[in-house]
């Protein structure tokens, strides 16, 4: 059978990329990756409409939906924690509250600052707020009337909050209904557990038995002809490709973020903040499908951006400063060319090949859903990497279905500057949880040595 997808080159013309390929390309993106959005203005910050917003689907009052109240209280309920650092490490959760960085008084040093930054100016910075029916994502500063505020993603890394209980499970709940293309089912996990070796190292027995813990029973092994793991695709036998593909990129979101919070997180009695092995593990262990899924997500930006490798080479990036631009322009399209470099690591052009079915449509509204949830999450960060992440996925999809690789010039849909810095921190982000799932691998094994 095949180890990628139930059809055979289903989404990849050879078979679907290995978790080796993606792991090797990662290795030359993540520093790359992170360079970009450490270090340069223009993907160091992200405008939105953070507290605008109303979510649409239910009422606060209704107590489904999180707040800030219930992600707090479920942190102070912990009867653990010593009060005189309580207050000040949820301040801390909270981060750097937004802040609209333009204003600033004539011949002021800008606010943005940074040894590479100088001057921005206003008209670079205005996004377009016309919502393209292209778009598989709302645009950010779509919110009436708001123009949304600027927030400093490095500022306010995506990490532990402590945003837990009803609020959260019921948005992560009514995003998997999302998945119902056809009709709105109780959510389920509906997908089979699938073999996990290869992701954490084929060649090293602990590691084979680290993937048995997180996989439970060791399950059947699929190899390919060259004897590497693919990644695979959800085996729900009665549900089409692109029903599949929706599931993976919110079931891959969706771990990527478990993976950061457990990553980088708060020690609820030392108030220390570091890896936890357990958090992983809790959230991991048994459900190999997940950390496949960042994969596939990987796969599935890696390859929106490398599509963009022409289209970026016209590209404007605004920041005010010349250099900059060009130092931000040829790390951007460094990052397009390697990405374009690893080959075929998914194939789009096999979805949605029969429009007549309205798939494409439905997939679009759907995932502009998601973007509408975010306004649900009630923990302000939480909710700006939501927004970011769902944003990164929906340009990523834009890309994809709506973009032509060889069009000259103005011939494809406009990346608005909202979408493409999405785009790109989304990819960091994922690329982070493959460096971090490697890091629990080896925290696992040692583990076991000191046992
Ligand atoms: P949850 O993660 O809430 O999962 C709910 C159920 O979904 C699980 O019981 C399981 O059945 C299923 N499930 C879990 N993972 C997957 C998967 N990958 N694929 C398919 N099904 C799955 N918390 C933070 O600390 N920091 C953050 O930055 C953060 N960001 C968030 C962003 C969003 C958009 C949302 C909705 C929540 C966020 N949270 C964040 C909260 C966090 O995701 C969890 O909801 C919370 O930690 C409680 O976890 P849990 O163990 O109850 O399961």
């Amino acid at each position: 059978s095949s180890v990628c997808t139930n059809e055979p080159t289903e989404l990849v013309p050879d078979g679907c990329a290995s978790y080796s390929t993606i792991d090797d390309l990662n290795k030359k993106l993540s520093p790359l990756l992170n360079e970009i959005t450490q270090t340069t203005d223009y993907f160091g910050y992200y405008r939105l409409d953070l507290y605008g917003r109303t979510c649409p689907f239910w009422s606060d009052d209704e107590g489904m939906c999180g707040n800030i109240a219930c992600a707090v209280t479920t942190i102070e309920d912990e009867k653990d924690i010593p009060k005189i650092w309580r207050a000040e490490e949820l301040g801390k959760l909270a981060g750097p509250r937004a802040s609209h960085p333009i204003t600033k008084a004539p011949g002021e040093p800008s606010p943005l600052g940074g040894a590479l930054g100088t001057e921005r100016e206003e008209s670079c910075i205005v996004e377009e707020d016309e919502c393209d029916e292209r778009d598989y994502c709302l645009p950010e500063d779509e919110s009436a009337g708001g123009r949304g505020d600027y927030v400093s993603l490095t500022e306010n890394p995506e990490r532990f909050t402590g945003y837990t209980g009803a609020g959260a499970a019921n948005v992560w709940k009514a995003i998997y209904r999302e998945n119902c293309f056809d009709q709105h089912e109780e959510y389920e996990e509906t997908v089979r557990q699938a073999p996990f070796g290869s992701l954490l190292k084929h060649s090293n027995p602990a590691a084979m038995e680290f993937a048995n813990i997180i996989q439970e029973k060791g399950k059947h092994e699929l190899e390919t002809k060259d004897g590497q793991q693919k990644l695979l695709d959800l085996d729900v036998n009665d549900e089409c490709l692109e029903k599949r593909v929706f599931h993976r990129v919110i079931s891959g979101m969706h771990a990527s973020i478990s993976m950061h919070l457990c990553w980088d997180y708060m020690n609820q009695s030392t108030g220390e903040w570091g890896p936890n092995l357990d958090c992983f593990m809790s959230r991991f262990k048994g459900h190999p499908e997940r950390a496949q899924n960042i994969y596939f997500n990987y796969a599935l930006l890696a390859r929106a951006v490398a599509k963009l490798k022409r289209y970026l080479n016209t590209y404007t990036f605004c920041s005010g400063d010349y250099y900059q631009n060009r130092l931000t322009k040829s790390k951007v399209l460094k990052l397009a060319t390697i990405a374009a470099s690893s080959g075929s690591i998914f194939d789009e052009s096999l979805m949605f090949k029969d429009e007549m079915l309205g798939f494409k449509e439905e997939f679009r509204n759907r995932f502009r859903n998601v973007s509408r949830l975010m306004d649900c999450v009630g923990c302000d960060k939480c909710r700006l990497w939501g927004r970011v992440q769902t944003q990164g996925y929906g340009t990523a999809l834009k890309v994809l279905f709506e973009f032509d690789e060889s069009a000259a010039a103005g011939e494809n849909p406009i990346l608005r500057r909202t979408e493409l810095v999405a785009l790109v921190n989304t990819l960091d982000r994922v690329s982070h949880s493959l460096v971090a799932l490697d890091k629990f691998r080896e925290m696992w094994e040692a583990r076991q040595e000191e046992e």
